[in-house]
């Protein structure tokens, strides 16, 4: 079925897929082509956060079975059938696999959504298509992104030759489970390596499928392997791995430290990192249309709850228009902003990821309420959804960027209003945070706006507009946001490394 035949189907229609989907959900590794549970048969839970029911118990990995994974891994590499297989054949089995992620994107939408809560409507609209987009164009690059012979002298032949890597550990983040997985492993599956990947303990359920449908795909077995578990023993057993060439972490920035740390203790493996942001979206008085403008910055910061890398939680507002700004973002954010039903196909907002996290927003929201900001609306959870890890969408007016709702990462739905009275004021609060992964800037004047492009310490930059995106371009961050790229041709790059090979002919 198609994406967007999906796109038709209704609330009772999805409530029946997700029953029959979680019913007997995979819960193993996939290691080596196959299902297999933990050698020590160690299990963790696994909750839908809409509800607080348990969806099933899943396999825990422990160091040994990570072992037993990046062993697969390795010895798939170097045999050979998936890293020396013919370019085309390889692009095949990538186009081939796309196709099968979009012919099961049902089931793979429900699991996600059960799993951590996202809205179906996200799932099949935003997720999923990209997923499918991101196999495609990594399979593109694998006959476009070539070696090169140099110009030396006539007795010499001097080739750059493009390799990959070996074996690449990814380690994801619950936020979008599969796209970030995908970001990582279509790459450097493209480029020649074999993966094992460590979704987030929190939604496990998704990523081993893709796996599977891989290996249903043409992929050789332990070409591409799930080990699950949680973070501190499976991904940590694999970072500190002195068999992983790589590893490509999204993720906390506490967490990616550490994975430096691992690299350092190992054998110095390529670390690749995104991690988190405090994005600012400044608006300017002379902004050129208000309503767009309000409707980019409460979807550049509710959409998905809030849990979004890029999510532009710091609200600059240029005085002149600082209280119709708010007066516009309160009323319109809270009739599209509307906690619900996840599997419900109008909803927009879905619970947080689990009940731990909606604690951690809401005592978040109570330290910004006592440092001095002003509770516009939310900072509360909605009483018809009690179960669930629900938080409503929340704005603070009058906050000051050295406020802790200002400087921490707050992952779930709350923004924050700063007020400022010049573009140099504006620019030294956006810059003034140790993330840097992306800005936006609304105003009308070429000059103020290319004076913050420039200025602004962010890997992406939008100017009168939000979250524009093509898996063509880079993503990334600057500063504490992380190290590398994802998405483009410069990605697919750095799954491979190049060979200097000089050749001295005969006179
Ligand atoms: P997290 O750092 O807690 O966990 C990320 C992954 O790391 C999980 O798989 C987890 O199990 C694992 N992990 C945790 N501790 C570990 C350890 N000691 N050793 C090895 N692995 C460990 O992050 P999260 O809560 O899952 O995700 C939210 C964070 O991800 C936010 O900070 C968000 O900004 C960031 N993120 C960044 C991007 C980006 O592209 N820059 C995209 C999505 C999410």
């Amino acid at each position: 079925m198609s994406f967007t035949e999906l796109r038709q189907h209704d609330r009772d229609r999805w409530h029946a897929l997700a029953g029959q989907a979680v019913e007997k959900p995979e819960t193993r590794h996939f290691i080596d082509g196959d299902w297999v549970d933990s050698l020590g048969g160690e299990r963790f839970e696994t909750i839908n956060p809409a509800t607080g029911e348990v969806i099933a118990s899943v396999s825990a990995g422990m160091e040994k079975d990570v072992d037993r994974a990046v062993a697969a891994a390795k010895s798939a590499f170097r045999a050979g059938s998936w890293a020396k297989m013919a370019p085309r054949q390889r692009m095949k089995v990538l186009y081939r696999f796309a196709e099968l992620v979009e012919a099961n994107a049902a089931e793979l939408a429900v699991l996600e959504s059960v799993d951590m809560g996202k809205p179906i409507a996200d799932a099949i609209t935003t997720d999923l298509p990209l997923v499918c987009e991101t196999i495609r164009f990594m399979a593109e690059c694998i006959d476009k992104v070539d070696g090169a012979v140099t110009n030396t002298a006539s007795d010499v032949l001097h080739m750059v030759l493009r390799e990959p890597l070996g074996v690449v550990g990814a380690i994801t983040p619950w936020n979008f489970p599969m796209l970030m997985a995908a970001w990582k492993f279509a790459p450097a599956l493209a480029a020649g390596n074999s993966v094992v990947l460590k979704p987030a303990e929190q939604s496990p359920l998704t990523s081993p499928r893709l796996a599977q449908l891989f290996v249903e795909a043409g992929g050789p077995p332990g070409v591409f392997n799930v080990v699950q578990g949680v973070g501190e023993v499976t991904g940590k057993a694999l970072a500190l791995h002195m068999d992983v060439a790589k590893i490509s972490f999204t993720g906390s920035t506490e967490v990616g430290k550490l994975m430096l740390q691992y690299a350092g203790q190992s054998n110095m493996k390529r670390v690749g990192l995104e991690c988190g942001g405090k994005s600012p979206q400044l608006f300017l008085s002379d902004l050129p249309n208000m309503a767009a403008a309000v409707k980019a910055a409460y979807g550049g910061v509710f959409r998905n709850m809030g849990e979004v890398c890029t999510a532009g939680s710091r609200l600059l507002v240029e005085r002149p228009i600082y209280d119709e700004f708010i007066e516009r973002f309160t009323a319109e954010s809270q009739r599209a902003y509307i906690p619900g039903d996840p599997l419900d196909p109008a909803t927009t907002m879905g619970p947080l990821v689990t009940h731990a996290d909606q604690q951690r927003v809401l005592g978040m929201i109570e330290t910004g309420k006592s440092e001095g900001a002003r509770l516009v609306f939310g900072g509360n959870t909605p009483d018809a959804l009690a179960n669930g890890a629900y938080v409503n969408p929340t704005l603070f007016a009058d906050v000051d960027n050295r406020m802790t709702i200002a400087r921490q990462e707050i992952f779930g739905p709350v923004a924050g209003v700063i007020p400022f009275d010049s573009v140099d004021e504006a620019l030294s609060i956006a810059n003034d945070t140790i993330y840097g992964l992306a800005a936006s800037l609304w105003t009308k004047d070429l000059d103020k706006a290319f004076k913050l492009v420039r200025g602004i310490e962010a890997g992406v930059i939008w100017v009168n507009t939000y979250e524009e995106a093509d898996f063509t371009q880079p993503f990334g961050g600057y500063k504490q946001s992380g190290n590398t790229r994802d998405k483009c041709m410069d990605s697919y790059r750095s799954y491979t490394q190049t060979k200097s090979a000089w050749m001295r002919l005969s006179e």
